[in-house]
């Protein structure tokens, strides 16, 4: 069964690689944004790309699920609000998005069309030695598109567990996506999109 998590959490160009292929600069701040809970689909279930909407693409993200609710978190306590962590497709729209930022606008509706949301079943964190090291990787059509380590990232989980709870409340349920390593490319219909992270699991979709 897929969460029902109050909001999305979602973390953008935390890997530096990504800032590359995107034009981005570093942030000095976690950026944050939303996807809306609506957008959620689960292994097998299909990604709908609506009609004459071009450009959309992958992104293997680790997603957090929260188990308590917490506010102003410190970073060494930032894990044990964390039961469980999922593999997570964060569908884009790219030229919306690009479009968004362009005109300095907020990019929601980019992130947020319905079934732009695959997660895998969620695992207890506990199975997991250490998720800040844990190998990512995305394939088209059994191609591999993308492959990254959550090492990597600009900032670590319990930086952004602390960052994010500084401004908001992080609810039991809550999800939080913790961005994307280089290779993003343009899915289109047909396509069978499969992201995993290694001991987390896997989320296969079809494109249409
Ligand atoms: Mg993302």
């Amino acid at each position: 069964m897929r969460p029902r998590p109050g909001k999305i959490i979602s973390i953008g160009w935390n890997y530096r690689s990504h800032l590359t292929e995107t034009e981005a600069q570093l942030p000095s701040e976690p950026v944050v944004f939303f996807k809306a809970p609506s957008c959620l689909i689960g292994d097998g279930e299909e990604i709908r790309i609506p009609k004459g909407m071009a450009n959309v693409q992958h992104e293997v993200e680790l997603a957090l699920i929260f188990g308590k609710t917490g506010k102003d978190i410190h970073e060494s306590e930032a894990l044990s609000y964390i039961s469980k962590v999922a593999v997570f497709n964060d569908i884009t729209a790219r030229d919306l998005q690009d479009q968004a930022r362009k005109e300095g606008n907020p990019w929601a509706v980019s992130k947020s069309i319905d079934t732009f949301g695959p997660i895998s079943k969620p695992v207890p964190i506990r199975k997991l030695e250490n998720i800040q090291d844990l190998r990512m990787e995305l394939t088209v059509n059994g191609k591999v598109r993308q492959t990254g380590r959550t090492s990597l990232m600009v900032f670590t989980i319990p930086k952004l567990v602390s960052y994010v709870s500084k401004f908001m409340t992080i609810e039991k349920g809550d999800i939080m996506i913790t961005g994307t390593p280089e290779g993003v490319s343009e899915i289109v219909p047909g396509d069978v999109v499969c992201a995993k992270i290694d001991g987390v699991g896997s989320v296969t979709n079809r494109v249409v």
